[in-house]
């Protein structure tokens, strides 16, 4: 067979590439982000019963408390400087488990998804308009309002 000639075999293979294209664009679109050891900085942690790094081996107690660490080594977010100037919280309420373990990670191991419970591992990536809490919006249109505020939108007279 020819190597580049043969038209055909020029347009099949250029299809397979576009296919191989979309392909990695959805796998980029569904991959969860990495979580990074805040203790490391090098490996990433798994989640077992309970996280741990298998790079320097911490383990943490709750997930609460690896996206509490996770927000102040890599996102510089403290509780006490947010509570004391008003900034940004480090960690979110996870309407998944209830944990207060949703961090954003760093942005240069987010994916599409932009922020990771830490406790159930549910992947967010927007905000709701209404109470800012972490929720996932996956398409333009998608309403940007959680649950909750849903509810309490629809129910009310
Ligand atoms: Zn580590
Ligand atoms: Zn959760
Ligand atoms: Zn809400």
């Amino acid at each position: 067979m020819a190597e580049t000639g043969d038209p055909y075999s020029v347009a099949a293979r250029r299809h397979d590439e576009r296919e191989a294209q979309r392909l990695h664009a959805q796998n980029e679109a569904t991959k969860a982000p990495m979580v990074r050891c805040p203790q490391c900085r090098q490996d990433e942690v798994h989640f077992d019963d309970q996280p741990w790094c298998p790079g320097c081996g911490t383990v943490w107690e709750s997930g609460s408390e690896l996206a509490d660490e996770y927000a102040e080594e890599f996102l510089g977010l403290d509780w006490y400087t947010s509570i004391k100037d008003g900034g940004e919280e480090p960690t979110s309420d996870c309407s998944n488990c209830g944990e207060q373990a949703v961090v954003k990670i760093q942005p240069d191991d987010a994916t599409f998804w932009t922020m990771k419970c830490m406790s159930c591992e549910s992947l967010f990536n927007d905000r709701c308009t209404r109470c800012g809490a972490p929720i996932q919006h996956r398409e333009e249109g998608d309403l940007i309002i959680c649950t909750t505020c849903w509810d309490y939108v629809v129910s009310r007279p």
